[in-house]
């Protein structure tokens, strides 16, 4: 096949959720319809368990679904998928959140009774934010549930989504008869019945007509007449350009469970879901066809053997071809790598692969080389763009509690941090080193991988700051900046590539200290 129907037949995608949305559930039944795996129950879920901070098997246990679950790959119908795992946790939002840099779009799980909670919230703002489309799913059916038009609306308002529905409910929970589908024109009954993966569906060509009411009765085809009426009225006539530039999600309705709506969000998904997307560096625009290779580091996963410390990172493929023992420069370190066994990534497996495309995910053992957000290239010196990190909602010092093991602490934690499970600041006034996470349940995970894959022992102490805030002054040398960084001293960190961080200790400080500096400018991420 020709490199650029290898990209045209790629779609790289997230599910994004609440967690108990139905994310794993959803991802079970696309992977089931493109043959990937044989019965449900395959996909383990990576969610954490209640009381897990204390059982440290439990992190393992997570650990280990981490990392067979961070790509699944399939086909279906000539189209290559590539799901990205998102945990769902607000705990890991900061790895979903790089996760996301690596998608080319995404579809948001949301139940049908719950509608919009929390997490969706979050993180549909950040692929607001970078205009990445989205496909909503609403989950569920055969559950009592909000109403339908309520459901969109909250999820416009709470969302600051432009919806339109593809797909209709005809009934819900109890009296759930199945979905009218919008985008192929067709009726697809729900029969209740979990074991049959793919249903019948009938065709509909005239609404008006009787069959209608012989297939679901008069009422509930005089309230779909209806229903359908209004969908037309009120929501905008789908527009794949506006879909894929992000000012528009279409929606389905369906129960993920039962394997009901799914095969057409599937097919729909295929036809409208964008190819692999060019993407930004500090140099250039960089489009998926061009020849030379060029892919970022999103992910990094430590082995899971203790006694052998290599890493996975995950490689996104933005242009050109990746392949197996050719050399490639990493950007960083301005240094040529090569790499005897790419892994690729299927549903239940991974795989050593001698060629990958745009889209895929390559995943690459490493000892070290590695940060998230490295760039490799063929030989072109850039950088992508767009892996921030975010202000933590947590600090604690950390200190070594064994004298005897100080130097395989310092390199736990520097190794830790490359993969990105939290960060740390050094203070500018004393040197010591403070942690800072998104959850707290992250203190326990670091505190015993250091334990069991460093030999390290650390302790913790608290350390009240509210938010960390990126520094940034057209003039280091003006005397405003100056007095900033006498007065604030106490306040002052480097994060670990060397930015300067003010620790502010509550908003209220934050305000006074941004009036009082008017000069500099205070950034809740690190990249402006
Ligand atoms: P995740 O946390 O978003 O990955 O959610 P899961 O896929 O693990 O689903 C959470 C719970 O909801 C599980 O008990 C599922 O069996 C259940 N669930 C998922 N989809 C449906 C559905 O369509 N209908 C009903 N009734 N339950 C569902």
């Amino acid at each position: 096949m020709k490199f650029i129907d290898e990209i045209k037949r790629r779609r790289t995608f997230g599910i994004i959720s609440h967690p108990d949305a139905g994310k794993t559930t959803l991802t079970e039944k696309l992977l089931l319809f493109g043959g990937a795996i044989q019965e449900a129950g395959a996909v383990k879920s990576n969610k954490i368990k209640k009381g897990a901070t204390s059982d440290f098997m439990e992190i393992e246990r997570q650990r280990g679904i981490s990392v067979a679950t961070s790509v699944l790959a399939f086909e279906y119908k000539g189209i290559k998928i590539n799901i990205l795992d998102t945990p769902g946790h607000k705990d890991f939002a900061e790895d979903t959140f790089r996760t996301l840099t690596a998608v080319d779009s995404v579809i948001v799980v949301i139940d049908v009774a719950k509608g919009v909670e929390e997490q969706t919230e979050k993180l549909v703002s950040v692929c607001r934010m970078r205009n990445i489309p989205m496909i909503v799913f609403i989950n569920k059916l055969d559950r009592e549930g909000k109403d339908a038009f309520e459901l969109l609306d909250e999820i416009e308002q709470k969302l600051g989504l432009k919806v339109t529905p593809l797909s209709f409910p005809i009934g819900m929970g109890y009296d759930f008869k199945g979905i009218y589908n919008l985008w192929e024109n067709n009726i697809n009954l729900f029969s209740g019945d979990s074991r049959k993966n793919i249903v019948e569906t009938i065709q509909v060509s005239d609404l008006a007509s009787t069959e209608l009411d012989e297939l679901i009765g008069d009422t509930a085809a005089e309230t779909l007449r209806e229903e359908l009426e209004l969908v037309q009225g009120i929501y905008p006539k789908f527009d794949k350009e506006a879909y894929q530039s992000g000012t528009l999600q279409p929606a389905f309705f369906g129960s993920a469970l039962n394997n009901f709506g799914v095969r057409e969000l599937l097919d729909c998904f295929i036809s409208i879901a964008p190819t692999p997307r060019p993407k930004e560096s500090d140099t250039r625009i960089v489009a998926p066809d061009e020849k030379d290779f060029t892919g970022f580091v999103f992910k990094i996963h430590a082995n899971m053997d203790p006694k052998h410390r290599d890493r996975l990172a995950f490689i996104k493929i933005v242009s050109g071809t990746f392949e197996r023992n050719v050399s490639y420069l990493h950007t960083r370190h301005k240094k040529k790598l090569k790499f005897s066994s790419p892994n690729a990534f299927f549903a239940e497996k991974k795989e050593i692969v001698d060629i990958s495309y745009p889209g895929d995910i390559v995943g690459l053992h490493d000892t070290g080389n590695f940060k998230i957000g490295d760039t490799l290239t063929t030989g072109e010196l850039l950088n992508y763009k767009g892996i921030p990190s975010f202000s933590p909602e947590h600090f604690r010092y950390i200190n070594n509690a064994d004298p005897m093991k100080s130097k395989q602490l310092a390199k736990g934690i520097d190794q830790l941090m490359d993969e990105g499970v939290a960060q740390l600041f050094t203070l500018e006034l004393n040197g010591r080193k403070v942690i800072g996470t998104v959850g707290a349940l992250q203190y326990e995970v670091i505190q015993y991988r250091l334990e069991h894959e460093y030999g390290a022992k650390c302790i913790y102490e608290n350390l009240n700051v509210h938010k960390a805030c990126w520094i940034q002054t057209s003039d280091t040398d003006s005397d405003e900046f100056k007095d900033f960084k006498r007065v604030k001293s106490k306040f002052l960190a480097k994060d670990k590539r060397g930015q300067l961080v003010f620790f502010a200790d509550s908003s209220f400080s934050l305000q006074m200290t941004q009036q009082k500096y008017p000069s500099i400018t205070f950034h809740l991420t690190s990249e402006f």
